[in-house]
């Protein structure tokens, strides 16, 4: 049987050559269409027959974006305009948006003007949970089948039900691996772990799916030839994309377990795992709904007891946040969300993540002092 590591180099091909990926979609006969942010709608696409894959960055040396963009836009969205430009996406067929924070939505529009690919489309999100507001998003989405349609990309509920199911599952069993992280019994670094869930997010549905069940069952079959704890004093990591799995492996190096997230790279791509409803459209609708929430899309006096529950529940002892830098919806809610962990006894810290990732030996000094700060 493989190791868990196995999976890994799988998955960073995935992450670091986004082009390769693309272009076996496309020499395969169907559409990729990208997509940045976790409110997009990847089962309804995904049940037009085409295969949606998130936009990928990194760390790198950006150039020709700064030509399009101000260096104020955040690393990840200058990141993927820059692989774009450099060609990485030009078998995509095209790009999907559900409307998030207003930097993401501008660069919808930069990457219209600047990227020739035959099909974009912006969809608006409900702020609400009411009946209208759904009814606005069935719409929104109907909307978007009918134009995908146009395109030859024709959806039937069956295939969005079947597509639900497929998602339905990858989301639990990735949520069974953070389970498995709360307990500690994990048997994946903090790197290894990231490095998995963010792969799924750039994988062929069918094939993440397949390569989570082979993780699991390896991970099950180490688990029991031997016990296993993991050291380290347990925090929560809190923020929007971090891609640089550097500083995962930073903060476990620096005297951290990290038990619990909710980056839009992480947790939230993920919670919660399915919606219910009669038709295969609801299912969509109420688990978009109920998606633990980005910033761009709530107020930071509803984030703070949602974060605050996350903490208690893993046993976090404090929070780190990741925060890409000028990235306003996290930078603007951490005063309010600070002051609600702090009431409640719980210590954070912040870290900004630049375009070349994180300045390590500064991060490794402030992190060492935190871990020491609030550990046993
Ligand atoms: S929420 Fe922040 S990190 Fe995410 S796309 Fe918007 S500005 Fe960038």
């Amino acid at each position: 049987m493989s190791s868990p590591t196995d999976f890994m180099s799988e998955f960073t091909r995935a992450l670091e050559h986004p082009g390769e990926l693309i272009d076996e979609i496309s020499q395969s006969g169907k559409k990729a269409i990208g997509y940045f942010c976790t409110y997009t709608p990847v089962e309804l696409i995904h049940a037009t027959g085409a295969v949606p894959v998130r936009i990928s960055g990194g760390p790198m040396r950006i150039d020709r974006a700064d030509g399009l963009v101000p260096s104020f836009v955040c690393p990840y969205m200058r990141a993927g305009l820059e692989r774009a430009l450099s060609g990485d996406y030009e078998n995509l067929f095209g790009l999907v948006q559900g409307y998030s924070c207003d930097v993401a939505c501008g660069m919808f529009n930069v990457w219209k003007g600047n990227i020739p690919l035959s099909f974009y489309h912006i969809l608006s999100l409900p702020y609400g949970d009411s009946s209208s507001a759904k009814l606005f998003f069935e719409q929104e989405l109907k909307n978007l089948t009918e134009r995908l349609a146009d395109h030859g990309l024709e959806f039937s509920d069956t295939a969005l039900s079947n597509s639900l199911d497929i998602y339905d599952d990858i989301r639990l069993t990735v949520l069974w691996l953070y389970d498995k992280r709360y307990k500690g019994e994990l048997l994946l670094s903090a790197g290894d772990f990231y490095t998995v869930i963010r792969g799924v997010q750039v994988t062929p549905p069918e094939r993440a799916e397949k390569l989570l069940s082979e993780l699991v069952s390896s991970l099950k079959a180490n688990t029991e030839k031997g016990s296993h704890t993991q050291d380290g004093t347990p925090i929560l990591v809190s923020g929007s994309l971090v891609e640089d799995r550097s500083i995962f492996d930073l903060i476990e190096r620096s005297g951290g377990r990290i038990v619990a997230d909710d980056l839009c790279t992480g947790f939230r791509y993920f919670d919660p795992p399915s919606g219910d409803g009669k038709k295969a459209v609801h299912r969509l609708i109420e688990r978009s709904i109920a998606h633990f929430p980005c910033p761009s899309r709530q107020l930071a006096k509803t984030r703070a007891p949602l974060l605050l529950d996350l903490a208690r529940r893993s046993g976090a002892r404090g929070v780190v946040f990741l925060i890409q830098k000028f990235c306003t919806p996290h930078l603007t809610d951490i005063p309010i969300v600070g002051r609600s962990l702090r009431e409640e006894g719980v210590p954070y810290l912040v870290i900004e993540i630049e375009e070349t990732g994180v300045m390590e030996g500064q991060a490794a000094t402030r992190l060492q002092g935190f871990f020491e700060m609030i550990g046993d």
